[in-house]
């Protein structure tokens, strides 16, 4: 009955109207915006959906509420029943293009992005607790760009997972929606390339490559510290793509809170969006992430060996991969097959405990210096700009926290300062941390690369 398909029609955008009010507006457009009605009856109302990702992500999030909605409404219960759309062939324009030119389009996709590498995908990533608020971000992205989590902001240490997940999202649009142009890069190739756009006089040309994409993937922006005429190209191109809504992704090893000498402008347009963090894998799931590059290698590995090696590293995947790529190639090269005994013997140097080993203060000194973005040298030096006057009280505060040397000793290793010069740069920190709340967790960060990099 025909006024029977509308008012079940009306049920549903009454129902989501409710829901929009319900929850936030990100939250809205990431799930809600691309369901289209299909058909309505007494029992049942069927929705389309534009994926199975969404479609589950949907039932398992607001299917009670939604049901709940619409029994409200109709007074009697309903259910409902979602299909997958068809994947339309243009998102940008509404030109249908031929039946030619889309099975070309098709086959040419079937090749590999030039920026991206193509064994970062989804199916390859593990998801377990510590990643997978930005696993699912990530996903969502990649189903729906530019349309919720826009900008993204992915950090988290080294080996984690950022760059893998940030190309899986571009790895996967470019399989998907063929008309959307994307484009990968760190910012280190961005600020060499807008430097020789400057120096060549090409600065239209680098501008055209950045600003006329779907979809933008920037890698590292913690490499933005001290480079100012790249932050500036980057607020520009980062409004552009903004104010056409289009997708931004960026990663980096600390909140942008930590990234020093940033402009406030770039810095509160990377906070705008969402922020996610992956953290380091626990056990269970280093197991999970072991076994699965087991597998892709194609070895045998006995399952006490993939347990000895997650037990002993905790840091990261990246050691985890590297370990497994030395006790392969020792197998491989000597031609025997991966024991316990092998594994511990070729290992031990990963598996040594770093709080066995004493921290040295240049090895402070290092770490400090290259995290605020200034040279060894000028750490340990005499310049007392307020620039290095910081990250140095910073390195003679924790070289008295983590290693047993004196106020002099430890002067003596900064340029042949005072001891007085140590107490006092110490005891500024501590009122510093007391009024400042950024300070402790920038400390506790640097504590942990001291750590990692005492190995
Ligand atoms: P980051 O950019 O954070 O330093 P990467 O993305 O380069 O880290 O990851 C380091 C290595 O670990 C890569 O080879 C990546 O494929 C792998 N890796 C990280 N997380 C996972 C995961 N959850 N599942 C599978 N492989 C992972
Ligand atoms: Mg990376």
């Amino acid at each position: 009955m025909e006024s029977g398909r509308r008012s079940y029609e009306s049920f549903w955008k009454q129902a989501l109207k409710d829901i929009a009010e319900d929850i936030s507006d990100q939250e809205f457009s990431t799930w809600f915006r691309g369901i289209e009605y299909v058909s309505g009856s007494d029992t049942q109302i069927a929705l389309s959906v534009p994926s199975s990702f969404i479609k589950d992500q949907i039932s398992q999030r607001y299917l009670p509420k939604i049901e709940e909605k619409l029994a409200e409404l109709a007074g009697h219960e309903l259910s409902v029943k979602f299909s997958i759309q068809k994947k339309s062939a243009s998102r940008t324009t509404h030109e249908e293009p031929k039946a030619g030119a889309k099975a070309e389009e098709a086959s040419t996709r079937k090749r590999q992005h030039p920026q991206l590498n193509k064994e970062y995908t989804f199916e390859r990533f593990i998801i377990g607790e510590s990643n997978s608020f930005a696993a699912n971000a990530s996903l969502a992205i990649s189903k729906n760009p530019g349309t919720g989590y826009n900008p993204c902001l992915i950090y988290g240490g080294v080996g984690l997972g950022k760059t893998h997940l940030v190309q899986a999202i571009g790895n996967s649009v470019y399989r998907e929606f063929p008309d959307l142009k994307v484009a990968y890069v760190t910012v280190e190739t961005f600020a060499n390339e807008f430097i020789l756009s400057i120096q060549k006089k090409t600065g239209h040309q680098f501008k055209n490559k950045y600003r006329l994409v779907d979809v933008l993937l920037i890698d590292d922006i913690q490499f933005l510290e001290g480079k100012e005429g790249t932050q500036e190209e980057l607020f520009h191109t980062f409004n552009a793509l903004y104010d056409a809504n289009k997708q931004m992704v960026f990663t980096s090893d600390r909140p942008v809170s930590d990234i020093r000498s940033l402009s406030d402008r770039l810095r509160s347009r990377f906070e705008r969006g969402l922020n996610v963090d992956l953290q380091p894998p626990n056990y269970e799931t280093r197991i999970a992430i072991l076994n699965r590059k087991v597998e892709e290698k194609k070895v045998k590995i006995p399952d006490e060996v993939v347990e000895l090696i997650c037990r002993n590293i905790n840091t990261n995947v990246r050691d985890l991969e590297k370990a497994l790529t030395k006790l392969i190639a020792y197998a491989e090269l000597v031609n025997k097959h991966i024991t316990l005994e092998i594994a511990h013997q070729q290992l031990k140097d990963f598996f040594a405990q770093p709080s066995q080993k004493n921290i040295t203060i240049e090895l402070i000194q290092k770490i400090v210096s290259e995290y605020f973005g200034l040279t060894y040298k000028d750490l340990r030096g005499k310049r007392r700009t307020k620039a290095v006057a910081f990250p140095r009280q910073v390195a003679m505060y924790l070289s008295r926290e983590l290693t047993e040397y004196s106020t002099t000793e430890v002067g003596g290793e900064f340029g042949g300062r005072d001891h007085t010069t140590v107490m006092h740069a110490c005891q500024k920190i501590e009122d510093r941390m007391k009024i400042d709340p950024n300070i402790e967790p920038t400390l506790q960060s640097l504590v942990k690369r001291i750590k990692e990099n005492n190995a």
